[in-house]
């Protein structure tokens, strides 16, 4: 049961930087048609990025000072001393931070560190060069949820209902619902990255330029 409630933590973590990482996808696909537009790419473009925001919420949950993140968003642990009871830690460590950061790193807050979008200059070759070079972080994140949501499946009563699609769906409809700057860009994007994984090939073979295509 335990590790079942820290699968589905681990999950939730990762909806956040599909949403960033999409929005950096739309922000590509600019720059890119920039790109073949002109000749100049020293020229400077302003885009919306998503940026984690410190803001209060009124729930409690477990954050992490070091990668400046949300592991567990709403826990229920009721006092900080008994933050390592919290079922993102592990043996003093963190199951959600990318690199398990101690629990010291951790506090327990009414604060969550929420995606907000804000506008920043680049230049159009700066921006396609660091995105090329991170986009293998995109299909990372993209396998860790297919590992994720195999594991789950392989504890949960009905493993039918789990699926990556199903997973991309409800970030997209959470996207449209929401419908903040670039949400139907943002939502093409995820569509796409549904649409790929649904065919049932490998998502190391996905290219960058599948997704921005038409
Ligand atoms: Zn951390
Ligand atoms: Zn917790
Ligand atoms: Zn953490």
């Amino acid at each position: 049961m335990v590790a079942r409630h820290r699968l589905q933590i681990q999950l939730k973590a990762l909806e956040s930087s599909i949403m960033e990482q999409a929005q950096r996808i739309v922000n590509y696909k600019i720059a890119k048609e920039l790109e073949h537009s002109t000749e100049k790419t020293d020229q400077s473009f302003s885009k919306k990025v998503y940026v984690y925001k410190h803001q209060h919420t009124g729930r409690t949950s477990i954050n992490c000072r070091s990668c400046k993140r949300t592991c567990h968003g709403g826990c229920w642990v009721p006092l900080d001393v008994l933050t390592w009871t919290c079922e993102s830690i592990v043996d003093g460590k963190c199951t959600v931070c990318e690199n398990n950061c101690s629990i010291k790193d951790h506090d327990r807050e009414k604060y969550e560190y929420m995606l907000t979008l804000e506008k920043r200059v680049f230049t159009v070759a700066e921006f396609v060069k660091s995105f090329e070079e991170s986009f293998l972080e995109f299909l990372k994140t993209i396998n860790k949820v297919n590992v994720l949501i195999k594991e789950l499946a392989s504890k949960a009563l009905r493993p039918d209902v789990l699926s990556t699609q199903g997973y991309i769906e409800h970030i997209i409809k959470e996207n449209n619902e929401e419908k903040q700057e670039d949400y139907e860009p943002r939502g093409k994007v995820l569509t796409k990255v549904r649409d790929y994984i649904d065919k049932g090939d490998l998502i190391w073979n996905l290219k960058l330029s599948h997704l921005i295509k038409k």
